[in-house]
């Protein structure tokens, strides 16, 4: 074939996982499922896919997210206006409504997956970038808050990681988020001189967002700006003032932000982030709080709801910073062949040895014992078994070890095909190699 193709390139800000790294994102995901399971979180899949207006709807119009980072397309065979989901909240609402999961009792969820947003790509922001989302639906409590960010204070102890604080903030409800807004749109008002056009813009239809400003011209204006807080009642401080025992109860220190309104406008109560100094600039890795009137938004029945996210790219980074993790290697044992039927032979062998769960590769491609006896020892296997013509007629296997064992194993040594298993399992192959 001539080669006259250009060559196609992934998408910018969507990153390809290799070999080189996927073993991590494996053992980290290893991880987080066992760390929900102790909390009795059960997971859940929604499609990538969702109606736009699940988002615009669910996260709201004025954010971030809605306004400019959503991937949305017509279906060009029916005109349905989609959206690969820029988070999971919204399908994992939508699905609990749609199959009426909260019919009998609330729901403990988690899901994990890549979600989708068009943002400049730089180190911890990328277009196709991975979450776990853990979603308690149906509670209305305090003790539910408290459980979801001890539960994640758990997990990066777990993990081994020490620099990561939390934020905490409480957003009322919305009768006393409106008393505030009209202090804060007059506030902002008396300062439209200093605001950019995104403030401008979002002064009226969403006040709040304007302090969530990133501008730090803006930093002044917004930390003088009139605090939600004060407009509170006492059911909403109530719910705080035991949210905060709890975490005292459990021993893990917060800082109060105020400004902490967070990038989708679906949260009421208490909201969370969790931040770090070791990534740089992108230093959120897990965001969350309470979002009680999503299920009522979607067109639900009114149920209360909590939950958080985690960016795994960010998670990723922060563990690998401060953690070795072990690669894991292609497989156990290599199988190196050479002559008429020795190919074949091996063939067979590595099957039944895959019987016995070991993990086999049959060596394939340059025939040369050197060339085979390298591929070998790169592909982290603990034996090499060699078929030749000696093996094959006397129906045995030379086996020599690839890597320095307790025993003096650095003899080649020749076993009959019949005494194979019992000599791996004598020798602890697969068990020795996982340590
Ligand atoms: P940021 O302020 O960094 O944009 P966000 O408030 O938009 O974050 P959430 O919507 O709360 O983020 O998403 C939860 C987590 O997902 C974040 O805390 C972060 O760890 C991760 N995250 C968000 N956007 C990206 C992205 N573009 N690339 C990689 N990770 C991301
Ligand atoms: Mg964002």
């Amino acid at each position: 074939m001539t080669n006259s193709f250009k060559k196609v390139n992934g998408i910018t800000g969507m990153k390809d996982i290799l070999p080189d790294s996927s073993y991590q994102w494996n053992e980290l995901e290893a991880i987080l499922r066992a760390w929900t399971a102790q909390y009795g979180y059960l997971n859940i899949r929604t499609p990538i896919l969702e109606q736009t207006r699940l988002f615009s709807r669910g996260i709201g119009e004025v954010t971030d997210i809605v306004e400019k980072e959503m991937y949305s397309f017509t279906d060009s065979l029916n005109g349905d206006q989609l959206t690969m989901r820029p988070e999971f909240t919204a399908g994992v609402v939508r699905s609990a409504i749609e199959h009426n999961l909260l019919y009998q009792r609330p729901q403990r969820l988690y899901t994990m997956g890549p979600v989708f947003r068009h943002e400049r790509p730089q180190r911890g922001r990328y277009r196709q970038f991975h979450q776990i989302s853990v979603e308690a639906l149906g509670f209305s409590g305090p003790d539910i808050d408290a459980e979801l960010i001890v539960m994640a204070d758990r997990l990066w102890k777990q993990l081994g990681l020490s620099n990561i604080r939390l934020e905490l903030n409480t957003l009322g409800q919305y009768d006393e988020r409106k008393a505030h807004r009209s202090a804060l749109i007059e506030y902002l008002e008396k300062n439209a001189n200093v605001l950019d056009e995104d403030s401008k813009r979002r002064m009226y239809t969403n006040p709040l967002r304007v302090l969530d400003t990133k501008n730090p011209d803006l930093q002044d204006m917004a930390d003088n700006a009139p605090v939600l807080f004060d407009f509170l009642g006492s059911e909403s401080k109530d719910h705080f003032a035991e949210v905060c025992n709890r975490l005292e109860d459990a021993g893990i220190s917060y800082s109060l932000n105020p400004r902490l309104v967070r990038g989708l406008d679906y949260y009421n109560l208490t909201v969370f982030e969790w931040v770090t100094d070791s990534l740089g600039a992108q230093g959120t890795v897990c965001g969350g709080g309470r979002y009680d009137d999503l299920f009522s938004l979607l067109g639900g029945k009114d149920s209360p709801a909590a939950g958080f996210a985690i960016g795994l790219e960010r998670l990723l980074d922060l563990w690998t910073q401060s953690n070795t993790i072990k690669e894991s290697s292609e497989c156990h044992i290599y199988i190196i062949h050479q002559g008429e039927g020795a190919q074949r032979r091996a063939a067979v062998l590595a099957e039944s040895l895959r019987d016995d769960g070991y993990r086999v590769v049959v060596h394939s491609g340059p025939t040369g014992f050197r060339a085979q006896f390298r591929r070998a020892d790169s592909s982290g296997a603990t034996i090499a078994l060699i078929i030749g013509d000696e093996e094959l007629a006397q129906s045995a296997v030379s086996i020599k070890w690839l890597r320095q064992t307790a025993d003096d194993n650095s003899q080649q040594q020749l076993i009959p095909m019949g005494q194979l298993a019992e000599f791996l399992k004598s020798k602890g192959v697969a068990a020795w190699h996982m340590t």
